[in-house]
C-alpha cells in the first residue's frame, strides 16, 4: 500500500509504526503465556536480505494462466458468489482426490473477515468434520489466534477470521499434495480470497506458500517479512502441525503473528483515515 504524507503524518500520531513490505518486524509481542519474545531475526534466520519470491500477478489474472482447469472453467469460478462457490466445490471432479473424501472441507469463518488464514490439505478428521484446522492442530491454532483476540466463532470481520485450505480434498494417507491437484484446486482459493478481500492473509505451512508465492523456499526463509498476494499482504508462517513436531519454533510462530498483526491494524487505520 502506498502512503500518502496526511496518512503517515496520521499514523505516527496515533503511534502506528509503519511496516514497509519485506521489512523486518523488530517490535515485541507479549507471547500468550505471558513473557516478552522476539529478538531480532540474526542474518541466518533472515536469509538473504535481498532475497525476493516471485511476484505474484493480479488474482484476476492467475487462474488462466497458472492452472490447467479449462480456461473457461476457472473464469467461471472466478465469477461465482458464496453459494455457488460452495456448490462448486461440494461437486468437485477435477482432480482424483474426489474418489476417497467424505466431505470436501470448504472453509469456515467471516465472509469479509479482515484475517484470512490459509493453510494446506485436510487430514483425517478435516475430512470426517469438513471443518479445515480440528484435532491438536486446530486447537493450537485457535489457540494462537485467541491470543490475538481473533476466533473462528462467530464474531464481527476484525475479530472472526476466514479459515481455507489450498486443497478442498484430503489427499490419502495424509501425503503430501501434487502440485497438479494443488493447480485443480486453486481457482478455488483465488476466490475465496477475491470475496473475502481480507487486510491480511496468514499462509501456513509449505504448500499453502507454495500455492499463493508460487515459490518453493523454505518457510524459514519466506517468514519474518511482508510478501503480497494480489496486492493483499501476506504473511508466512509454520503450520500449527508443524509447531506440534517442532515446539522450539513457537516463539518464531509467535513474531510472525505479531508482524500480521501490525500489518492488519495499519491497514485498517489507514482506511479509516480514508473514509
Ligand atoms: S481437491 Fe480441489 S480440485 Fe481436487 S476434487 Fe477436491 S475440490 Fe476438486
Amino acid at each position: 500500500m502506498g502512503w500518502t504524507e496526511r496518512q503517515r503524518a496520521m499514523l505516527n500520531e496515533m503511534g502506528i509504526r509503519l511496516f514497509q513490505p519485506d521489512s523486518h518486524l523488530v517490535d515485541r509481542c507479549a507471547t500468550s503465556d505471558g513473557k516478552q519474545d522476539g529478538s531480532p531475526l540474526s542474518p541466518a534466520e533472515r536469509g538473504p536480505a535481498t532475497r525476493e519470491t516471485r511476484p505474484s500477478p493480479p488474482l484476476s489474472a492467475r487462474p488462466n494462466a497458472t492452472s490447467p482447469r479449462e480456461a473457461g472453467d476457472a473464469q467461471r469460478i472466478a465469477t461465482l458468489d458464496w453459494p455457488a462457490l460452495r456448490e462448486a466445490v461440494a461437486s468437485c471432479r477435477a482432480c482424483p482426490l474426489c474418489e476417497r473424501r467424505t466431505k470436501t472441507v470448504f472453509g469456515v469463518g467471516h465472509e469479509r473477515a479482515h484475517w484470512m488464514i490459509v493453510g494446506e490439505a485436510p487430514g483425517e478428521q478435516e475430512d470426517v468434520r469438513g471443518e479445515p484446522f480440528v484435532g491438536k492442530a486446530g486447537q493450537l491454532l485457535d489457540n494462537m489466534l485467541s491470543a490475538l483476540g481473533l476466533t473462528r466463532g462467530e464474531a464481527g470481520p476484525a475479530a472472526q477470521v476466514f479459515i481455507a485450505n489450498t486443497l478442498k480434498c484430503r489427499p490419502p494417507g495424509n501425503r503430501n499434495p501434487e502440485p497438479a491437484e494443488l493447480a485443480q484446486c486453486e481457482p478455488f482459493l483465488l476466490r475465496q480470497v477475491a470475496l473475502v478481500q481480507p487486510k491480511i492473509i496468514l499462509a501456513m505451512g509449505r504448500f499453502a506458500v507454495q500455492s499463493l508465492l508460487r515459490s518453493t523456499e523454505p518457510v524459514g526463509r519466506l517468514r519474518g517479512r511482508v510478501h503480497r498476494f494480489g496486492g493483499v499482504p501476506l504473511v508466512v508462517t509454520y503450520h500449527p502441525a508443524y509447531l506440534l513436531r517442532n515446539p522450539e519454533d513457537k516463539a518464531r510462530a509467535w513474531e510472525d503473528l505479531c508482524l500480521a498483526r501490525e500489518v492488519a491494524v495499519t491497514q485498517r487505520a489507514a482506511e479509516q483515515i480514508e473514509a
